[in-house]
């Protein structure tokens, strides 16, 4: 089993759609796969399979009230999801810091949990980030991204996490980008992907149905896909 958090640094740069997606890609490809609404205070994931109005929630399984198993949506390609709550009150509750211990408990077939990592040095993100054995970033093509994205690197190098790469989201290939080749330099890091700038990522935000499903052609969900390859062709920190 494979546990890897979609971090960043920075806010809005796409690691709650690529967490959805990438989930359908890998249960698509026939991997058992679990993800993770980790943002707990800025709570997201639930709104991409339209599973907000969901009763129980990973809230329940922080502060010791379910178990994991009990939580668990099962949506598109058999992708299963555990949100995390809406209201003030859930979000409250919680004790962020149980995110590994939880995560210790997900069934042994699992071959990946994929963690939706919050933004910024919060708790719950040091938590989220605890919890997971490798990283996956993400950046957009940009000065400000790319630093946070460096800091989200040293957060989780010091805590003892494998980088796989960054993964480079909303490229529009424009005169004023930074390149995939120059971010692979200055980062020292593979660019496992390259996500385009695509409106049909907003288009299926607004029908509450994911990418993957939506528009399974389109530019986005294909590199998505990609991605899911080969992601699964290498092999993890304790393979
Ligand atoms: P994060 O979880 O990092 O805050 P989100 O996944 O919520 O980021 O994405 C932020 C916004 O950017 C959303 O409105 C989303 O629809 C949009 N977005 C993300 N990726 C793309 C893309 N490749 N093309 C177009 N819009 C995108
Ligand atoms: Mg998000």
């Amino acid at each position: 089993m494979r546990i890897i958090a979609i971090a960043s640094g920075k806010g809005g740069v796409g690691r709650t759609t690529i967490t959805a997606n990438l989930g359908i890609a890998l249960s698509e490809l026939g991997k058992s796969t679990i993800i993770v609404d980790a943002s707990l205070t800025t709570p997201d994931l639930a709104l991409l399979f339209k599973l907000e109005r969901s009763v129980y929630t990973i809230n329940d399984v922080l502060s010791g009230e379910a178990s994991l198993s009990e939580v668990l949506h099962v949506g598109p390609k058999g992708v299963q999801i555990a949100t995390a709550a809406m209201t003030l009150e859930q979000i409250k509750k919680v004790s962020p810091e149980r995110m590994a211990e939880v995560l210790r408990g997900v069934p042994a077939n699992t071959d990946f949990v994929i963690i939706d990592v919050p933004g910024g040095l919060k708790r719950e993100t040091i938590a989220a980030i605890r919890a997971a054995q490798e990283v996956l970033l993400v950046a957009t093509p940009d000065m400000i991204s790319l630093s946070d994205c460096m800091k989200a690197r040293l957060i989780s190098e010091f805590l003892g996490l494998t980088t796989i790469g960054v993964v480079l989201n909303r490229v529009r290939k424009d005169e004023f980008e930074i390149g995939g080749n120059e971010i692979k330099t200055v980062l020292n890091l593979p660019v496992l992907a390259e996500i385009p700038e695509d409106e049909s990522v907003r288009e299926a935000l607004n029908k509450g149905e994911p990418l993957m499903v939506m528009d399974p052609r389109s530019r986005a969900a294909k590199a998505i896909m990609n991605l899911a390859k080969k992601l699964i062709k290498t092999k993890g920190p304790k393979a």
